[in-house]
This record gives structure tokens, sequence and C-alpha cells, in this order.
């Protein structure tokens, strides 16, 4: 064995080309780019704005922010103390989203705040396949909406971005988890139907039976699963207002044509949520099927310290289960962009006379490379067709004085003699 490091289990490392690891095939840094740049471009069509925060953020913002009884917060954070700060690596971005607009005072700039965000996240879980300690997420957070149509907004605007990758086998699950106010009546008769059942229920189960029971409608196991088939569903127990909401909710998803299932006992693993709350699974992805979830959290400003309440809604979506539901629907993204040119050279005053064409070339725009060997010429060509350059100059000692630089169009194969001088004009035309 090697005694040189290696990545922490649950990290990876994202190389320029496709590489395979313990938790299945890590996309190209190049695929990353084309993910991010569809997810920017359907952001930039929503008029949604970028929004970067610390991957650093106070461990009280947190705790508070998603609940101290949830898994995130209960056993998933990698917080540290140094002197008598308390910090945590992130381990989602919408608490750190709504504490910066907060702290900016954005609602002084009226109207709603459509911001979005991707970046990695931090979650010390078991690793496998879909679950990892750092990860990536990206989402959106509207800040100050109250109206149904960025509920609507929000669902859409995942599916357009997974759409738009080609991604077209996946369901939206929808439910609506009233308000605060009428929790406690759902909490109870949920309970009380638990309650004569916990012998079948898993040990983590019974423990939330009596702190946060609302989370055992998140099981993943089937047997508790069976259990709850009867159980008493929150809508039953939603105020008028939540009621109609979740109605106008439906409505905007229907007349854009989005199918969509109703899921009575979808609940998110975040305390903050209210009214709408949705899923978008991938039916490929097996044990770690939600690509994406969120919701509306209108909560979530006043228990991180707002004095006002601020109406918000948004998702969070994984970008390793994006890959891993494009690779198994057989999708193949755009390969990396080729060099215009490659430089091949014979002799050392070619290679040091090409040195600065080489740079006046870059910057006139094209993207030129080079071999920083100094091998021979048939390697030399090797690394063009590897590279699959477009088009070799090659250029020789022999050739320099007469000015002359042989051009080789890969395509064709086609080669032929031309003066140094006129090269710049014939690499930048178009090919
Ligand atoms: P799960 O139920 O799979 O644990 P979650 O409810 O904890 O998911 P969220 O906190 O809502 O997930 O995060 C949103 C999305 O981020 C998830 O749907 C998933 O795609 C992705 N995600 C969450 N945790 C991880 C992780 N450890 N590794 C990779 N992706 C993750
Ligand atoms: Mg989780």
């Amino acid at each position: 064995m090697s005694d040189s490091f290696q990545t922490i289990p649950g990290t990876f490392d994202i190389l320029p080309d496709a590489q395979s690891s313990s938790a299945g095939t890590v996309a190209p840094s190049h695929a990353w780019q084309h993910v991010e740049g569809t997810i920017r471009r359907v952001m930039q069509r929503h008029g949604v704005r970028e929004i970067r925060t610390p991957i650093l953020e106070p461990t009280a913002l947190i705790a508070r922010g998603i609940g101290q009884l949830t898994d995130i917060v209960s056993k998933e954070m990698f917080a540290f103390e140094r002197g008598d700060a308390h910090y945590v690596l992130r381990p989602e971005v919408t608490a750190p989203v709504m504490r910066a607009y907060l702290q900016h005072h954005l609602a002084q700039l009226g109207g709603v705040q459509r911001l979005f965000y991707v970046g990695p996240c931090f979650r010390a879980e078991r690793p496998q396949k879909g679950r990892y300690r750092q990860f990536h997420q990206f989402g959106t957070e509207y800040i100050g909406a109250d109206d149904a149509r960025a509920d609507a907004e929000t669902i859409l605007l995942a599916v357009d971005i997974y759409r738009e990758l080609g991604l077209t086998d996946f369901t939206v699950r929808l439910n609506s988890l009233g308000t605060a106010a009428t929790r406690p009546a759902y909490k109870a008769a949920l309970t009380a139907y638990l309650r004569p059942l916990a012998g079948q229920l898993s040990e983590t189960s019974r423990e939330r039976l009596e702190s946060n029971p609302l989370r055992i409608l998140d099981t993943k196991s089937e047997a508790e699963r069976k259990l709850l088939e009867a159980a008493p569903v929150m809508l039953d127990f939603i105020d008028e207002e939540s009621r109609a909401h979740y109605k106008d909710v439906k409505k905007h998803l229907e007349a854009a044509g989005l199918s969509f299932e109703e899921d009575p006992f979808l609940v998110r693993g975040l305390d903050y949520y209210t009214r709408t709350a949705f899923e978008i699974d991938s039916p490929v992805l097996g044990a770690q099927s939600t690509l994406a979830g969120g919701g509306r959290y209108d909560l979530l400003a006043s228990e991180i310290g707002s004095k006002q309440e601020v109406p918000a809604v948004g998702f969070a979506a994984g970008m390793e289960r994006l890959f891993l539901a494009l690779e198994a629907a057989g999708i193949v993204l755009p390969e990396a962009a080729a060099p215009d040119v490659f430089v091949v050279t014979l002799g050392d005053r070619a290679t040091d006379h090409a040195f600065p064409l080489i740079r006046a070339w870059r910057q006139s725009g094209l993207s030129v490379v080079y071999d920083l060997k100094g091998r021979s010429m048939k390697a030399q060509m090797r690394e063009a067709n590897r590279q699959q350059a477009r088009r070799v100059v090659i250029l020789g000692d022999a050739e320099l004085d007469a000015g002359m630089a042989q051009l080789k169009q890969m395509d064709t194969g086609e080669q032929q003699s031309v003066p140094l001088s006129g090269l710049p004009g014939l690499l930048s035309a178009a090919t």
C-alpha cells in the first residue's frame, strides 16, 4: 500500500476527465461546467440572481434554523470550535441565504428576492452511492413571497432545469404541511395513532414518537411505511387559508401542464417547512432517489431572529444525484471544447520562435496548446490527436528560415505550406 494521501471517504476530486471512485463515476469538470451553465441559464430566464455565502457559518444559525431534532443538526454536522466561536461547515444553504437576506436588509429593496446558489455542502453521513460527506447543491430561495405562484414557479424551475439537461424520467410529489398553528393537533392525532403500534416501530421512530412524530412519516423502512398507510393525514388538519393556498399551487402547476402526485405523507427532513412541501424523485436512483426537495419556510426568518415574519419558498437539489440520473438515462453531455490549434515544433530555434507566436495567437482569442516536454514530432502529433485539435501548425528550423510553416487540417488530413505572416489570418478564419 502506498502511504500517499487520499481523499477523505465521502469526498471526491473532480478531474478534467471522468473517473470512477468507490461511490460511482465522478463526472469530469467540463460536465460540471455544462450542468452549472444550464442551471445559470434557466435561473437567468426566471430573473433569479446568484448569491454566494460562506462555507463556514455560526453553528447556532444552522441549529436554530434547521431545528435541533433534525438528522442534520443532531448527527450530521461538521462543527468545531475555535476560542469562543462555534463554526459549522454549512450542511445546506437555505438558512445561510436567509441570514444574508436579514443581515443586508434585502427586504428594503422591496418586492421578492429571487435568489439562487450552487456550491458545496457538508454532512457527516455514511458515504455511499448518491450520499457523500462533501456534496454539491443548487437551489433557489424566493424570499418575501407569499403568492402561490412563487411555490409553483419554484417547482417548475427545478423541472425546467432537469428537462433542459435532457432528463424526463422523474416524478414530482406534493403536499401541504399547514402552518405552525395547525401542527399540534396533527401531531397529537399521529401520536395517538402510532402509540399502540410502538412495538412495531424501529428504535429511532419510537424515540421520535415523543420528540418529533412528524419525522416518522419520513421513514425509509417499508414495514413502517405499511404501518403508516392508515395513519391520519396532515391535509385533514390544515387551516382554511393553507388549504386555499395549496389549491392555488396545484392550479398553477396544472395550468403549466405539469403532472404531479399528491403525497399526504411527504414531510421534509428540516423543521422550518410550512404549507407547500415537494420532492422530485428519479426512479433510477435506488435508495437515494430524491433529486430535489423543497417547499415553503415561512417560519425560518423568525426562527433565526427576524422580528417580522418573512414568507419564503425554495428548493435544494443535489448535483451528484443529478449526474447519476443523467448517466442512468444514458444522456451524454457535450465533450470539452477541443483546442483550435496544436503547435508542433522541430528543433530548438523553432521551439523558441514559436513561444511568442503562441502567446499572440492566444491573445487573439484562439485556444492554442503545445507540448512542454520536448518530445519527438511523432509524439507531438499523437498528443495533438489525443487532444482532438482541429489544426496543427508544424514549425521546423528549416521552414523558419524560409518564413514558412506547415498547416494541417486534422479532419481532412489536408496539409499546406503557408507563409508565417499569413498564419494569424488563416488560424482565426472559421473552420
Ligand atoms: P435524503 O432524504 O436523501 O437524506 P435530505 O432530505 O437530507 O435527502 P435535503 O436536505 O433536502 O435532502 O437536500 C436536498 C438534496 O440534496 C437532496 O434531495 C439530495 O439530492 C441532495 N443531498 C442531500 N444530502 C446529500 C448527501 N449527503 N450527498 C449527496 N447529495 C445529498
Ligand atoms: Mg438526509
